[in-house]
């Protein structure tokens, strides 16, 4: 049909003829209209109605300073026109170092290195093709199962995708299975009726270890799991439940690689969660999305020292680690982040450890809602969990999607919400003020 001419035709319509949105159902596939979202200014985004909408989700758990910073937009201007790109394969810029420096800096345990990649699915990505690379090289080429559980999201390349937990993620695609050994999400809100946390929590526990036992440590290479569950519908753990994954991990030899995409750069008022809110110190964590505050592509992983010297030491130290991506270390990306990170570093993590239990209190006064089974969170993310009947906490379906019934009811209010089935997950930028959290609490409230 040729190329469509921007002119009379608006975006929406262009969009339904010729592009295809993340996430289509086969029935509208390249047929999608989704809102028009023209502007963004702090929490708030504009749609092309005119509606100005608070960004619930903050895109995509990723406008952690918010939106409109004239100082990142100037930061990514200033280096374009200094240098927008070098390859990274013969040369190097000096923003990626200055960035894996600042990283490593808050990085828990001895993280030491990072390799920089073009979101969270190329960062875990990374990880998990670098953990086979470490023990192809240390001659332990059986150890490469990876544990992963249900109710995670890890991205959407074929490796990382393999391990989504979801059952919807992976309904109708296909992954690695034979490389992929699956756990039960550490949900206590789906916890059998009558069960003390204790008690879940020793079970999940039993279930790790004896899956080791059952595989053999001798063919697990890695454990992948985020901190708190996000797309899941914000599961968050219970007390000690990391921790003694670690140990576990560290016992047999399994690398421990906390995907932090979604948990670092403020989301839980800590540029990383695992060290400073879990106290747990992972052999590589993934970050993404937060690490520019969503104003350029840009994420990675960040390995143990420990891990690089037994390659250095290692008999074959001609064995090449053969992954790059042409954008590993952009110089605007990692410009960004640098800006981002001085704006955290200033006031924003502070902020969002203040307001973060005003956050929570706020959200959970939507318990009282007949239509809402559980409302959790850590930090700045939260998930308000509809259910047909609290006694059997079964999830709400009226129409299928109530997430985006209320979502539209929200969206009328002026609220954009993260739809998620029966969920509506809420993680508003960092910088959001308490009279804020009212006005999306009010919303909600009315939404539901
Ligand atoms: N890991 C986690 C925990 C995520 O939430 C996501 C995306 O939401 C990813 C990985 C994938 O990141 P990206 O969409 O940037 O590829």
């Amino acid at each position: 049909t040729g190329m469509a001419e921007p002119g009379d035709e608006d975006a929406v319509d262009l969009a339904r003829r010729h592009l295809i949105q993340p996430w289509p159902f086969a029935g509208s596939v390249g047929h999608e209209a989704r809102a028009l979202i023209g502007e963004g200014d702090g929490i708030y985004i504009t749609d092309s109605s005119g509606q100005r909408l608070i960004d619930g989700p903050a895109g995509m758990w990723c406008i952690n300073i918010g939106h409109r910073r004239e100082e990142l937009a100037k930061v990514m201007y200033d280096q374009a026109m200094a240098l927008s790109y070098n390859t990274p394969w013969y040369t190097m810029n000096a923003p990626s170092a200055q960035l894996a420096r600042r990283i490593a800096d808050h990085a828990p345990g001895d993280l030491s290195h990072v390799f920089l990649t073009t979101g969270g699915s190329s960062a875990v990505e990374t990880a998990l093709r670098f953990m086979q690379f470490y023990n192809n090289v240390r001659g332990r080429p059986e150890k490469k199962l990876i544990l992963s559980r249900g109710g995670a999201y890890h991205g959407s390349t074929y490796l990382s995708a393999s391990l989504n937990g979801r059952p919807r993620d992976r309904d109708w695609m296909d992954g690695a299975d034979e490389l992929v050994v699956k756990l039960s999400s550490p949900d206590p809100f789906r916890r059998p009726k009558g069960m003390s946390l204790a008690a879940f929590t020793d079970g999940l526990i039993d279930e790790f270890r004896d899956t080791v036992a059952r595989v053999g440590a001798e063919r697990i290479g890695a454990f992948v799991g985020e901190p708190v569950q996000a797309s899941g519908g914000v599961i968050v753990p219970p007390d000690g439940y990391l921790k003694r994954i670690r140990e576990i991990c560290r016992d047999n030899d399994i690398l421990y690689i906390s995907d932090e995409v979604v948990t670092a750069f403020g989301r839980l008022g800590h540029v990383f969660a695992s060290g400073d809110v879990f106290g747990i110190d992972p052999d590589m964590i993934t970050f993404a999305k937060g690490v520019t505050s969503g104003y350029f592509p840009l994420g990675g992983v960040i390995i143990s020292q420990r891990l690089l010297e037994q390659l250095r030491r290692s008999n074959h130290p001609d064995a090449m680690f053969g992954h790059g991506l042409t954008y590993t270390s952009h110089p605007i990306g990692c410009a960004v982040a640098l800006k981002n990170l001085d704006i955290l570093e200033d006031s924003v993590l502070a902020h969002a450890r203040e307001v973060a239990p005003y956050f929570q209190a706020q959200l959970k006064t939507l318990e009282e809602l007949p239509l809402v089974g559980e409302v959790r969170g850590l930090g700045l993310m939260g998930c308000v969990e509809c259910v047909a009947d609290r006694e059997s906490k079964d999830p709400l379906q009226l129409d299928k999607n109530v997430g985006k019934r209320i979502d539209a009811h929200c969206h009328e209010l002026g609220l954009l919400v993260r739809p998620l089935i029966n969920m509506c997950v809420m993680s508003p930028p960092l910088i959001i003020s308490r009279e804020q959290i009212d006005d999306m609490v009010a919303i909600l409230r009315e939404g539901i």
